[in-house]
């Protein structure tokens, strides 16, 4: 019983609930994002998308700061800092790094309460919020949708059309996993259909984690996304340009 309701839990969170935005820009977008913010994210990754002359986002666990997630040192808060003054944007990841799926809603509101505090005591504003390990329930769907301008999930691939801000997919983009050919070959749909397509990975570092992506995989996304004439935008810059 327990897992055909966690089917139709499932099925549920997916088909209601969605905001819809419409992608007719004609020109594609990629969006790069990095989850929990490994120091190294801020730095190299952050380093390379600039010198493409682009910004990307940056999911916050207040949790995490100063701390080591997945044996990676975490961010510090001078660095969420430079990262804003420099134009990236920071999201909320919950402040545990909390599976909403899960949780109670009044632990969920706590946990984002929590990481809200966090943001204002350090002067970070944010408005969009990633769901961590991609793991979201109808009812947290919908709490999200009435605290953050949206909601980003995991899911992979790319969308084309409209996306749900409720539940934006992304792509991973670890460099143990993810296939060139398939980098490739999403981009090059993203530009062709006038797409979306949002990568999220981790580190940024010549030796990552399963979870994490190398400079070099990491510059190949970004040239390729630059030669196929796609934007490169933070996600919240993203969903402005699309309604605009
Ligand atoms: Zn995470």
């Amino acid at each position: 019983m327990i897992s055909l309701y966690k089917k139709l839990s499932r099925f549920a969170a997916r088909h209601f609930a969605q905001r819809w935005l419409p992608l007719r820009k004609g020109r594609g977008v990629v969006s790069f994002t990095f989850d929990d913010v490994p120091a190294s994210a801020c730095q190299e990754g952050a380093q390379l998308l600039e010198s493409y002359h682009a910004r990307g986002t940056f999911y916050v666990c207040g949790g995490l700061t100063d701390g080591i997630e997945q044996t990676q040192p975490c961010h510090s808060v001078q660095a969420l800092q430079r990262l804003a003054e420099n134009g990236h944007e920071i999201g909320c990841h919950t402040f545990s790094h909390t599976n909403c799926a899960n949780a109670s809603m009044a632990l969920l509101d706590e946990d984002w309460r929590k990481n809200q505090d966090f943001f204002e005591k350090n002067e970070l504003i944010t408005s969009g919020f990633a769901f961590p390990f991609g793991a979201y329930d109808l009812p947290s769907k919908l709490s999200a949708s009435k605290l953050f301008s949206y909601s980003r999930i995991t899911a992979g691939g790319t969308q084309v059309g409209r996306a749900d801000l409720n539940a934006l997919r992304a792509q991973a983009l670890y460099a143990d996993s993810t296939e060139a050919d398939t980098i490739l070959a999403l981009i090059q749909q993203t530009a062709t259909e006038g797409g979306w397509l949002i990568f999220y990975s981790h580190e940024v570092t010549a030796t990552p984690g399963l979870w994490g992506t190398t400079p070099e995989q990491l510059e190949s996304a970004l040239r390729i996304a630059r030669q196929l004439s796609c934007e490169i935008l933070p996600v919240q810059k993203a969903i402005e340009y699309f309604k605009n």
